[in-house]
C-alpha cells in the first residue's frame, strides 16, 4: 500500500512481487520525464501528491429491502490549470490508491491537449452487474449526494469511466440539480445529448484512438491500405477505433472480448460484430475461430491495440508482441517492465494520455456547450476533435523527434511543461 505522507519514499520502483500500483506508476513516469525538463523540484514534489482525496460510504437500499454499504472516492490531484476532471469508475477493484494514480493520468492528459483542466479520479468499489437498475440509481444519487460540496462545474467534473455511461451521468447532474434548485448541466460530462451532452461524446476516445493510430501510420510510413490491426476488447473505445480505421481502409485481423478473440487474417467485417455495449460478449459468439487474448497480443501485425483493462503488456507478455507499434487505447496497458521491454525491442508504444484523449477533449466540449447553453453538430465534433488532436500530436513528435525519447516521454515533457510553467506563473500562496 503506498502512502501519502511526506516521509514515503517513492522513488525505487517496486518491482518486487506485486505489480506496481497506478499511483507508483504515475510517480515513477512523473519522476522520469522530469528529469528532461530544468522543472523546479519543487513543483515536482507538489505533483507527486493529490491535492485532495475525498473518502464517502455510500448506504443503498438493495431491492430486496436491505442495505449495504459501498466505498466510493474522489481524488483530486492538481487544478493549476483548471477545475479538476476526470471519470468515475464502478469496479469491484477500485481503491484510493488507484483513483489517485488515475487522477495523476488525467492532469497529463488534460495538458497534453492543452485542456484548461485538471486531474482527478473516482470512483465506487462495486460490481455494476450484480446491481439492478434501480439499485445502480439509488447508489449514484447518494454519491453525488455526498460530494455534492466538492465537485461543480468551475469545481470538479466527473464522466464515464469503467462500469458507468452517460445513463450514470443522468442521474448525478440530476441528483446534483435537484438539490442545487436549478439544472446545472455542466456539472458532469458524458450526458445523453438530449440533456446536455454532447454529439460524438460516447465514440470520442474510440476515434481518438483511430486518428492517433492513423498519424503514427503515417509518421513510419505505413500507408493505412496496407495496415493489420488487432485490437483487444470490443466496448466503447475498441469497437469504434476497429470501426473507424475499417471504413478508414486498415485491415482489423483480430478483436476480441472477455472470452478471446476472433481472428481472420483477411480482415473482420467490424460492422457486422456488435460492440460491448450493443450485446456484451459478443465477439466470441460470432467468431468461427476463437483464439486466447494472449494469442491476439502475440499477432504479427502492424498496430496492436489495447483497448480493455489496464496492465496487459506485462513482463510475461511484453517479449511475446510482434506487433509493429503499441497504441495504448485503454488507460494503463503497458506496466513499467512491460514498457522497458518494448523500448528495448524497439516498439514505439503511443501512450494513453494521448492516444484515448478524444474523450476528455469531447468532454471539454460539452462543458463548453453547456455554459453556453448551445449544442454542437457532431460535424462540429468532430471536426475539432481532429484539430486538437492533430495539434497535440505536433507537440509531442516535436518532443520525440528533438530529443530522442520514447513517445511517452514526449508526452509527459509537452504536457509536463505546460504544468510545470502553469505552477511556476502561479506561485505557492499561502
Ligand atoms: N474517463 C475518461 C478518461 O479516462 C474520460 C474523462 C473525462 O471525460 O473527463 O479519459
Amino acid at each position: 500500500m503506498v502512502s501519502f505522507s511526506h516521509s514515503e519514499s517513492d522513488d525505487t520502483p517496486s518491482e518486487a512481487a506485486k505489480p506496481e500500483s497506478a499511483v507508483e506508476t504515475a510517480r515513477r513516469q512523473l519522476k522520469h520525464a522530469a528529469a528532461y525538463l530544468e522543472i523546479d523540484p519543487n513543483i515536482v514534489e507538489r505533483l507527486k501528491y493529490p491535492t485532495k482525496i475525498h473518502e464517502v460510504n455510500v448506504p443503498i437500499e438493495r431491492d430486496d429491502g436491505s442495505v449495504e454499504m459501498f466505498t466510493g472516492y474522489r481524488a483530486q490531484h492538481d487544478s493549476v490549470r483548471g477545475p479538476y476532471k476526470g471519470g468515475l469508475r464502478y469496479h469491484p477493484e477500485v481503491t484510493k490508491e488507484e483513483c489517485v494514480g488515475l487522477g495523476m493520468w488525467m492532469t497529463w492528459k488534460c495538458a497534453v491537449m492543452d485542456l484548461p483542466f485538471g486531474g482527478a479520479k473516482g470512483g465506487i468499489a462495486v460490481n455494476p452487474k450484480k446491481l439492478s437498475s434501480g439499485e445502480k440509481e439509488r447508489l449514484t444519487r447518494r454519491f453525488a449526494q455526498e460530494l455534492r460540496n466538492v465537485i461543480g462545474p468551475t469545481i470538479d467534473i466527473p464522466a464515464p469511466d469503467m462500469g458507468t455511461d452517460s445513463q450514470t451521468m443522468a442521474w448525478l447532474m440530476d441528483a446534483y440539480s435537484m438539490q442545487e434548485g436549478e439544472t446545472i448541466a455542466g456539472v458532469v460530462t458524458g450526458k445523453p445529448p438530449v440533456i446536455g451532452g454532447s454529439e460524438g461524446r460516447e465514440e470520442a476516445p474510440g476515434r481518438s484512438v483511430a486518428i492517433v493510430t492513423e498519424l503514427a501510420c503515417e509518421y513510419y510510413n505505413l500507408p493505412l491500405e496496407e495496415t493489420t490491426v488487432a485490437v483487444q476488447g470490443y466496448g466503447s473505445v475498441g469497437a469504434n477505433a476497429a470501426r473507424l480505421l475499417d471504413d478508414w481502409g486498415a485491415s482489423v485481423v483480430a478483436i476480441s472480448d472477455v472470452n478471446g478473440a476472433m481472428y481472420d487474417p483477411n480482415g473482420i467485417d467490424t460492422q457486422s460484430v456488435p460492440s460491448h455495449d450493443e450485446e456484451p460478449e459478443a465477439v466470441t459468439d460470432h467468431a468461427d475461430d476463437v483464439i486466447s487474448n494472449e494469442e491476439l497480443l502475440a499477432l504479427n501485425v502492424d498496430v496492436l491495440i489495447p483497448a480493455a483493462l489496464g496492465n496487459v503488456i506485462t513482463e510475461e507478455t511484453a517479449g511475446t508482441i510482434d506487433a509493429d507499434m503499441v497504441i495504448e487505447g485503454a488507460n494503463g496497458p503497458t506496466t513499467s517492465t512491460g514498457d522497458t521491454i518494448l523500448t528495448e525491442r524497439g516498439v514505439p508504444v503511443i501512450p494513453d494520455i494521448l492516444a484515448n484523449a478524444g474523450g476528455v477533449t469531447v468532454s471539454y466540449f460539452e462543458w463548453l456547450q453547456d455554459i453556453n447553453r448551445r449544442a454542437w453538430s457532431l460535424e462540429r465534433v468532430n471536426e475539432e476533435l481532429e484539430t486538437e488532436m492533430r495539434s497535440a500530436w505536433q507537440a509531442v513528435r516535436t518532443e520525440f523527434d528533438q530529443r530522442e525519447v520514447t513517445w511517452r516521454d514526449a508526452a509527459y515533457i509537452v504536457a509536463l511543461s505546460r504544468i510545470a510553467d502553469a505552477h511556476e506563473a502561479r506561485g505557492l500562496w499561502p
